[in-house]
């Protein structure tokens, strides 16, 4: 398989710093010798490659930007952006399990929890995690849960108060060996099959009072761990939208009919340079969200705005490259269908297309139209 050169249009490499390259590249070298080889017959048996999770942790792609002293890579939001967008370069499902460990697990426990909770779980998650015992006891439901049933601990969101009562939502570190937890993967999915995806249920599990996240409260604490996924998301995005628009390139060039290669022909040459020109729009808003991102300015609202973007032209980007393609469009061999069908994922989950276009209408009017 040939080595992944980058799409840089607008020298947006020239705007990253040297450690922000040297992470991406060092990703990137790990997805083309690890990832790629693998991650079509994974796909197509339906499972997450486990085996590539030790040597995740080794690079330290999970939680890479919460800070060193918990172990962490303690890298910037945009090195953190880059890792994410490389990950998907891959595939979805990779950067999905990287996220949700990061943004939706080691993310709450350092932003809500106390020290003695953050020394504790934080070192383990960048490699392993596991084990807790009684004092509150939680019982529900949900499903669509992104390793579910890989994990070895939860972060559960539940009331104390009234079922009405949103201020009361706390977050819980649940092992996933406690008694009455389980996990059931969800089967038939024909999007994101190389990712574990499951319904959890808690029947009267019982936790250690410690297991709460003190820090926590209402349902600000939730909705700003979303904040973390949603950014990596609108950066993941956009490694999926390169990988489509490289293979788009690559076969246009190849690929002869009546006599010339169909990317000399005019119909296909207004595809990629739409590709092209969107994939360098999503990947300038995507530095300068991180930049503000780093300063501590980024609004909810701005990566609603990038999420939105990114996944919607991404989604586009390996429709059009799937139909390039032709008949070959359709086979595992190539990346264009995967992504596309992964995309429909992605386009859903961390709020959907329609959640993020009624935040930004919200944003621009004051009004409220979600209810
Ligand atoms: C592969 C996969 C992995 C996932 N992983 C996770 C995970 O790890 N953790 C997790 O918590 N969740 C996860 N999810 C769940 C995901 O976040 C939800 O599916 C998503 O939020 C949409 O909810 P829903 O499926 O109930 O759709 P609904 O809320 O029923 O929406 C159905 C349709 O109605 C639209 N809609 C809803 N409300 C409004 C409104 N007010 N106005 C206009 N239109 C509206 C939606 O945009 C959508 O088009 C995952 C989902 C998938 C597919």
């Amino acid at each position: 398989m040939t080595k992944f050169q980058g799409v840089d249009f607008y020298d947006v490499d020239g705007l990253l710093s040297e450690e922000e390259r040297a992470v991406r590249d060092t990703v990137r070298q790990w997805v083309d010798d690890n990832l790629m080889p693998v991650i079509a017959e994974h796909y197509l048996a339906g499972g997450f490659p486990k085996h590539l999770v030790p040597q995740m942790a080794e690079l330290g792609l999970f939680g890479a930007n919460l800070p060193e002293e918990y172990g962490c890579a303690g890298l910037n939001n945009v090195a953190y952006g880059l890792i994410m967008q490389e990950l998907e370069r891959g595939d979805s499902g990779v950067r999905s399990f990287a996220s949700v460990q990061g943004a939706l697990v080691m993310y709450p426990i350092h932003a809500f929890g106390s020290d003695e909770q953050k020394r504790h779980w934080l070192p383990q998650m960048i490699t392993v995690a596991r084990e807790s015992e009684s004092g509150w006891i939680l019982n529900g439901a949900k499903m669509w849960i992104t390793n579910g049933s890989t994990a070895q601990v939860a972060i559960v969101w539940a009331k104390t108060g009234k079922p009405d009562d949103v201020e009361s939502i706390r977050g819980f570190i649940v092992p996933t060996d406690a008694n009455g937890f389980s996990a059931q993967d969800q089967k038939g999915k024909l999007s994101l099959r190389a990712s574990d995806t499951s319904e959890l249920v808690l029947q009267d599990v019982c936790v250690a009072k410690d297991a709460l996240l003190p820090k926590s409260g209402g349902l600000k604490s939730p909705l700003l761990c979303l904040t973390q996924a949603r950014y990596g998301i609108a950066w993941g995005a956009v490694g999926a939208a390169m990988a489509c628009y490289d293979e788009a390139v690559g076969y246009a060039k190849t690929r002869v009919m009546f006599g010339k290669p169909i990317g000399g022909f005019q119909l296909q040459q207004a595809r990629l340079a739409e590709m092209l020109t969107e994939v360098t729009k999503a990947q300038l808003l995507c530095l300068q969200l991180g930049r503000l991102k780093d300063q501590g300015k980024v609004t909810p609202q701005q990566v609603s705005l990038a999420k939105r973007n990114n996944v919607n032209i991404a989604t586009d980007i390996a429709r059009e490259t799937r139909r390039l393609l032709g008949a070959n469009g359709i086979l595992a061999e190539y990346q264009a269908m995967r992504h596309l069908a992964n995309l429909e994922s992605v386009y859903t989950y961390e709020g959907t297309h329609d959640i993020h276009t009624l935040i930004l209408g919200q944003e621009i009017t004051g009004l409220n139209a979600f209810n």
